[in-house]
């Protein structure tokens, strides 16, 4: 599904990947952690297209297509999610109408009309009940004072309904409490099929206790130093990052 050689990226000059090389395969959940500032976050922005990072070298491939010459909004549509891409905090907008917005913005640009609104609803009724939220989550306005594990249930939601074959998932926040952890974590096992796939970033050990990855890198420094099964996870969790920094001089 995804495939990136030999991938070097850089902003406002500074070179922060240095040689990412990754293969996703349809129904795998990958995980990338790594210390802060290693640059997870800017892979995950040079995978989404966003305009402030320049890619210098290599190649991304999804779907047997180079994304090079693609912006966000094409990515998008060609079926890439990226968490925190819309904001999510919108004065007077309900829940539901936040995810009509989406789902129309998203058909808007690939020169389709709004989703006629039976189908709407009943698109936000089966995603609703799949992902167990309730009535009263859908009609609170987007600015109410959001936990957050409501946040996280929001856009997991908005992950649902744009129905995405590779969900990008970058846990950046330092609050995230066990709530939200689950909630992000019950959502991306009730979405995980053989037809996508998910690439989730994080510092968080314990969100791979509740998703279980197929594999784990780690990223330091801009480069992947170590792929594994789940159990490098532990290992991370016990020994830390510094045994696989390379050598200080
Ligand atoms: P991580 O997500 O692993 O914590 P980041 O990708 O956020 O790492 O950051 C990697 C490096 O890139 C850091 O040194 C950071 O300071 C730098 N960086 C990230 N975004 C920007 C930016 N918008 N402008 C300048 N430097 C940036
Ligand atoms: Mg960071
Ligand atoms: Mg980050």
């Amino acid at each position: 599904m995804l495939k990136i050689k030999n991938l070097h990226a850089a902003i406002e000059g500074k070179e922060i990947l240095k040689g990412i090389n990754l293969e996703i395969n349809p129904g795998e959940v990958h995980a990338i952690m790594g210390p802060n500032g290693s640059g997870k976050s800017t892979l995950s922005s040079v995978i989404a297209g966003k305009e402030e990072f320049e890619m210098t070298a290599g190649e991304i491939i999804f779907q047997n297509e180079d994304l090079t010459d693609l912006d966000p909004e094409e990515r998008a549509h060609k079926g890439i999610f990226l968490s925190f891409q819309y904001p999510v905090e919108i004065p007077g907008v309900s829940v539901t109408n936040f995810m009509k917005a989406s789902i129309n913005a998203h058909r808007k640009s690939q020169g389709l009309d709004d989703m006629p609104a039976n189908e709407m609803l009943k698109l936000i009724r089966e995603k609703s009940e799949l992902l167990e939220i309730d009535r009263k989550f859908l009609s609170r306005s987007l600015n109410q004072g959001f936990s957050g594990g409501e946040k996280k249930r929001n856009e997991i939601f908005q992950m649902a309904m744009l129905n995405p074959k590779l969900a990008i998932l970058d846990e950046t926040d330092s609050g995230l409490d066990i709530d939200a952890l689950k909630v992000v974590a019950n959502g991306v096992n009730k979405l995980r099929s053989s037809e996508n796939a998910v690439l989730l970033i994080t510092h968080y050990q314990r969100l791979l206790d509740y998703i279980v990855p197929d594999v784990v890198h780690v990223m330091v420094d801009g480069k992947i130093v170590k792929s594994g099964p789940k159990e490098l996870a532990y290992e991370l969790e016990e020994k830390g990052y510094d045994w696989l920094k390379p050598e200080q001089v």
